[in-house]
């Protein structure tokens, strides 16, 4: 049968079947196939299986869908769009199936037609996928004769979004355009029988891009092709820095097993902890890495291919500079063919870390390569298919045995997500200061752009303007209005401003959080909505993150809150965690607990400097964010006061925890006149500092804590629920990219009968804000309208 989506006219009815072959008229039908269907291999799938069922007509690419008309006997017909469906392609997604009378024609013949362009029309561009088994299989062939080609593609794998410069998708329209086919590429162009027929991206070593090597500070020692893979392996075998041009831009690759040359690597790159991704060429490298898991498996070996956390095993050849102070590494397999003929060469994992400074963007063109990553990089390796859209590689963890996503780019952006009360109006979410991404909706499509990072810089603010002007030119969505962040100094905020749109919105940052949540799982709310964050500007003035809202799309009310601290120094605290510390030490009501393990190593006058602050009110702003807990917690048992990046402090607590049983500690819950309850951290704290002193091993204190708060939060929920009636719990939030945090507060909950939703489609973090702007945006705006 076929199986239609509701709403959708079925197939025409042919005669009663079992009537005699010769006198079944024939029919023709029109039908149109929406969802993930360019770029996918789809016309070459449709014209294999016209043949197969004896269909004569056409298929052609239109903006928006893929339009077929299709001619033969109705049972025929009917089998034909029934395997549309089934057998669709493995890139493909599909959306909707309709089918329509159409016009006979009478003809014979199966042909694919030339795209057809139709202003206004949207459609989904297909991610990058990676290496498929069949090329992977041609690379490693001799007698292939696309063996050891850098570049092989087919219609299931290699580049598209990053080559794709407008839509509908055809050749003519990619990067790929430089390169002209030769005989022997157009041959299986255009041959029905080929797996490359119609493949958009098809070369080979004779007609397509070229790699080659260039040395830093020998320009004169230039090594083309497979001389240039083996100068590469060789170099990075040797500890040295090389510079390779990927999918999305650039990566930096060091031997992964050298010590001396990952903190070359840090200290070129101003990188000094940040754990670094380790790639390997197949899953049973990774399993030497870390513990792989059936679902660790299978992302490893997925088309989308991202970088899975593992639990780090304890005698891997992996230096420790790679991911110092955590018992988790990240680890990707080989996604490109260059990546395997690379990894071939060099026999050992490779540290692939974006290739920028800092916290620039990765670096895309081979001049803006050699430039920005000049004082970083060895030798660079080259290549002339050019990058049209920066994308990073995704990093995803499991929790619960599925996973989350901390980082979405590469393979899953830009396909939409679904906003549940679609919008009246066009219009642009633009996200959050850091972790940014934003999102262009139009209906109920909100697209999501890939991770474009943190918004301090010129150069990633370059990077928004360019894929928020590639999106919309992409998916033909001019806004009508943006939707920004209640802080009125975020970057984000004034190129929200920039775009001169005659309205904007703005969302408060933690409801964004939560409603992100809700809208994924297609709700409305109301739910009580859990956001454990780092910081973000609060309706009052002050910052919060570590709220409890009763929230639907277009209202939330915040009923439950961690108790506010003085953060002295504002956002230096996220980088120093014994000023969190010393915040909450200044909630007690006598003498502040002294937490001495807390201020070993801080040097006395900066000390006495931020207690200034606190007792004058003066750059220590009131704060209820989870993520500084965690950091005062992490500066009490000694484990951390300074960082060098935010989130430091909590994954080191983390992975100090483990999986290790553990009780709470206290952590009460004060109620206000109105019922409003509010968590106490510095018992908490207070609890912490006192084991610590009775000898109590950190690892069991950071369990204990991972549990405290956990605990605390579950029966905070319980008191909201016991007077909302609610029963769906939205988890959303930075602090939840912790999986043992995630993983028991979740549990309690479900123990509790609650309905918990949480983060899937997007990160818990800063990266679905944009999402959650637009869920609740849409809401409101259709709110108005009186929808
Ligand atoms: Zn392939
Ligand atoms: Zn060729």
């Amino acid at each position: 049968m076929v199986r239609l989506p509701a709403g959708v006219r079925p197939a025409p009815r042919g005669p009663v079947s079992g009537a005699p072959a010769d006198t079944v008229p024939r029919e023709a039908w029109q039908v149109t196939v929406r969802g993930l269907v360019q770029g996918v291999g789809f016309r070459p799938f449709v014209f294999r299986l016209a043949a197969r069922h004896g269909i004569a007509g056409w298929v052609r690419n239109q903006s928006g869908e893929v339009a077929i008309a299709a001619e033969g006997d109705p049972a025929a017909l009917r089998a034909f769009v029934d395997a549309l469906r089934d057998e669709a392609p493995p890139l493909a997604r599909i959306a909707t199936v309709e089918t329509a009378l159409g016009q006979m024609t009478h003809g014979a013949a199966f042909t694919i037609l030339e795209s057809e362009t139709q202003p206004g029309r949207r459609q989904p561009v297909a991610p990058d996928a990676a290496l498929c088994p069949a090329c992977e299989a041609e690379l490693g062939d001799p007698r292939d004769r696309r063996h050891q080609y850098p570049f092989t593609t087919c219609t299931t794998c290699g580049p598209r979004f990053t080559v794709i410069e407008a839509m509908p998708y055809d050749r003519a329209r990619t990067s790929m355009r430089a390169f002209t086919q030769c005989a022997a590429c157009l041959a299986e162009y255009t041959d029905p029988a080929d797996r490359r027929y119609h493949s958009e991206t098809n070369s080979c070593a004779a007609c397509g891009p070229r790699l080659w090597l260039a040395e830093a500070d020998r320009p004169e020692a230039r090594a083309d092709g497979e001389a240039a893979l083996e100068a590469a392996a060789a170099q990075l075998v040797a500890g040295r820095i090389v510079a390779i041009r990927g999918l999305g831009g650039f990566h930096l690759a060091v031997d992964a097993t050298n010590d001396a040359a990952v903190r070359r690597l840090r200290e070129r790159k101003s990188r000094e902890a940040k754990p670094l991704a380790v790639m390997v060429r197949t899953v049973a490298d990774a399993a030497r890495l870390g513990a792989v898991g059936p679902e660790e498996e299978r992302l490893l070996r997925s088309r989308e291919r991202p970088i899975v956390l593992l639990d780090r095993c304890t005698d891997t050849p992996l230096a420790p500079a790679v991911a110092p102070g955590l018992t988790t590494v990240g680890v990707i397999t080989a996604y490109t063919p260059l990546h395997h003929l690379l990894l071939d060469r060099v026999g050992r994992p490779l540290v692939m870390t974006s290739g920028n400074a800092s916290d620039e963007p990765i670096a895309t063109g081979n001049d803006e390569a050699l430039a920005r990553l000049g004082s970083i990089a060895d030798a660079f390796l080259l290549h002339d298919r050019e990058i049209t859209a920066r994308y990073d590689d995704s990093v995803v963890r499991l929790v619960d045995g599925a996973p989350i996503f901390l980082r979405r780019a590469r393979g899953y952006a830009p396909l939409p997500l679904v906003l549940p009360v679609p919008s009246p109006v066009p219009f642009v979410a633009v996200g959050p200061h850091l972790k940014n991404t934003f999102a262009l909706v139009q209906g109920s499509e909100a697209w999501v752009s890939q991770h474009i990072g943190d918004l301090d810089n010129l150069e990633t603010l370059e990077h928004f303007r360019t894929a928020l002007d590639a999106f919309s030119r992409l998916f033909h969505i001019e806004p009508e209005l943006a939707v920004r962040d209640r802080h009125p100094g975020y970057l984000s905020s004034r190129l929200a401003v920039e775009l001169a749109l005659p309205r904007v919105l703005e969302v408060q940052h933690h409801v964004a959080h939560v409603a992100a949540v809700l809208a994924e799982h297609a709700r409305t709310g109301p739910a009580i909505g859990v956001a454990f964050d780092g910081t973000g500007y609060g309706d009052d003035g002050h910052v919060w993150g570590a709220e409890v809202f009763v929230a639907s799309l277009t209202a939330a009310r915040r009923v439950a809150q961690l108790r506010y601290a003085p953060l002295p120094g504002g956002d230096l605290a996220a980088r120093t965690p014994w000023r969190a510390a010393l915040g909450y030490g200044s909630l007690a009501a006598g003498s502040s607990p002294a937490f001495d393990a807390a201020f070993t190593g801080v040097v006395p006058a900066e000390r006495a400097i931020a207690e200034q602050q606190i007792s004058r009110r003066l750059h220590a702003p009131l704060a209820s964010s989870m993520g500084r807990l965690f950091d005062a917690a992490a500066a009490v048992l000694g484990v951390r006061r300074h960082a060098h990046y935010e989130g430091q402090a909590p994954m080191e607590l983390e992975a100090l925890a483990g999986r290790t049983p553990a009780e709470p500690l206290p952590f009460p819950i004060a109620e206000e006149a109105d019922g409003y309850l509010v968590m106490e951290p510095l018992p908490l704290l207070a609890a912490l500092d006192e084991r610590r002193r009775a000898g109590d091993p950190a690892a069991t204190l950071a369990a204990r804590f991972h549990e405290s708060v956990a605990a605390t939060a579950a029966a905070v929920v319980r008191r909201v629920a016991e007077r909302t009636g609610l029963v769906t719990v939205a988890l959303g939030g930075g602090v939840f990219q912790n999986a043992r945090l995630l993983s028991s507060l979740a549990g309690r909950l479900a123990a509790d009968g609650f309905e918990v939703l949480r983060p899937r489609r997007l990160s818990p973090n800063d990266g679905a804000i944009s999402y959650g702007q637009a869920a609740v945006a849409a809401a409101l705006l259709q709110a108005e309208r009186g929808g």
